[in-house]
């Protein structure tokens, strides 16, 4: 399709590509900056493809809490004067108190998203909704180093436009994967879609439904569906020997802290990996350790009254998925002797994880000019920044994508405020370095790379 659309006449400092926390997290950075230097404000806009704020929405099961603590949130660890924090936002909704009354550090998913929603109401004007970013290309006429970059939107009714940005962040988010071979249909979910697949459905119809998967979403889905379906054969399936506990204890939740991201950026390659490695099971494939109790819980429940409908089946994987019309026919596999078994279910639920974000979409052609390491991932500074191969004075930055450079916390929520803090810094510092620059005779600039 072409471009159909006006085109917009300023030049952004910054367009932020997606509009889930991390993204609002930056727009309140720089709203903030710019009321600390009001003659000089970060001229920005964020695009995101939903029709309006959504984290998650899939997900938000009744019950479900944060993986966080409350003052984790949008901006408390960068400006604990935010009015933008967590605790502002009970004082706005009058619930501060029972809050504190409640003692508990970790709100419901679903308390959290009204919080995030909140905060994203106040930026309204700063974001196109319903709007998809489609390409990212540097405005060029082939001599100097590109100083502007051309954003292609589209929204919703396949209108086409294009605005210009002096820098791009990107963060687009987590990528729902799903087995080689599967493919998603009505009966056959990935855990990003669930609720509105779920509700697609008359719970009479689900007499028998199979969650795949031994992380937190696995363990979520299969306690929901066992509430939700009394009548219903609840099938867990995990290649392992059963759920493992994500450790969130005091120590090893230190690999989340904002010095941690320098200690793994600053590390050797060997030194990121042993930390990796030492540290994964803070996130990856493991659960809260309340849901694996009541799991355990109600399959031992129902072992005492003599009637399974819960069950947990380890060392498990499934080798193939067959499908027609209403029919779902699963092939599990022994992981210890390769022992198979059919199953008939009615839905089959993968909480296979996600693929990291990755800019080369946008990027296309462009992604040339960006740097890769030996293992072949984007090279980025420790502003998030990519880094270049000739001198460009825009600049693509990254919220999401850089755990091979900044660590753990890269995906999460844990380091937004300050890492959304160090990338508005780092745009208002550059800009000041290009107008400086310009203010030169122009022998004397240092390129910006
Ligand atoms: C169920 C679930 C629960 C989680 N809970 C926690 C938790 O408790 N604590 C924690 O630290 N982490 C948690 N995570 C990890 C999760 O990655 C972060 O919570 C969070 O979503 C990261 O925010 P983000 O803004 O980087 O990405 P996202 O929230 O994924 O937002 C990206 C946004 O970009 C938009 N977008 C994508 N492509 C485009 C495009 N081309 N143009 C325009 N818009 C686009 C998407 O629509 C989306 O809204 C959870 C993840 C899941 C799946």
């Amino acid at each position: 399709m072409g471009i159909t659309g006006s085109r917009d006449q300023e030049i952004y400092d910054l367009v932020g590509i997606g509009f889930g926390p991390s993204n609002l997290s930056l727009a309140i950075a720089l709203e903030e900056h710019g009321a600390s230097a009001p003659q000089q404000p970060v001229r920005f806009q964020f695009f995101e493809r939903q029709p309006s704020f959504g984290w998650h929405r899939n997900m938000l099961l009744p019950s479900t809490t944060m993986q966080i603590s409350f003052l984790k949130d949008l901006a408390t660890f960068r400006n604990p004067l935010s009015r933008f924090s967590f605790v502002s936002y009970l004082h706005a909704k009058n619930r501060l108190v029972q809050f504190v009354n409640n003692q508990d550090f970790y709100p419901t998913r679903q308390e959290f998203h009204q919080y995030l929603e909140w905060a994203a109401d106040a930026f309204r004007d700063r974001v196109g909704y319903g709007t998809e970013v489609t390409s990212v290309r540097p405005v060029t006429d082939g001599s100097a180093p590109p100083e502007l970059l051309r954003v292609e939107v589209r929204t919703g009714d396949g209108t086409t436009r294009t605005v210009t940005a002096r820098n791009v962040v990107v963060s687009t988010g987590l990528v729902p994967r799903l087995p080689q071979g599967v493919t998603a249909d009505d009966r056959v979910w990935h855990s990003s879609e669930f609720l509105r697949r779920f509700r697609a459905h008359d719970p009479r119809d689900l007499g028998s439904v199979a969650v795949v998967g031994a992380g937190q979403s696995a363990a979520e889905i299969t306690r929901f569906l066992h509430d939700e379906l009394p009548h219903a054969e609840v099938h867990a399936i995990i290649p392992s020997y059963g759920y493992s506990v994500a450790d969130d204890t005091p120590f090893a939740n230190q690999v989340f802290d904002p010095g941690a991201v320098d200690a793994y950026y600053f590390g050797t390659e060997q030194g990121r990996e042993a930390f990796w490695r030492y540290h994964r099971n803070t996130n990856y494939s493991v659960v809260d350790a309340d849901v694996i109790r009541a799991l355990y819980q109600r399959v031992y429940d129902e072992e005492v009254r003599g009637v399974r409908r819960l069950h947990v089946r380890n060392l498990t994987r499934v080798s193939e998925v067959k499908r027609r019309d209403n029919e779902t026919r699963v092939t599990l596999c022994s992981v210890l002797d390769e022992h198979t078994e059919e199953l008939a279910v009615d839905a089959l639920v993968f909480a296979s994880g996600y693929d990291g974000l990755d800019p080369a979409r946008l990027l296309g052609d462009f992604d040339r000019h960006f740097l890769r390491d030996a293992s072949g991932r984007h090279r980025v500074e420790r502003d998030y920044r990519l880094v270049s191969s000739t001198a460009l004075a825009c600049g693509v930055y990254l919220q999401g994508g850089t755990e091979h450079t900044h660590g753990l916390s890269s995906a999460l929520l844990s380091n937004i405020a300050v890492r959304s803090g160090e990338i508005a810094d780092s745009v208002v510092l550059r800009r000041a370095e290009r107008e400086l620059g310009h203010s030169q005779p122009l022998e004397e600039a240092s390129p910006v790379a």
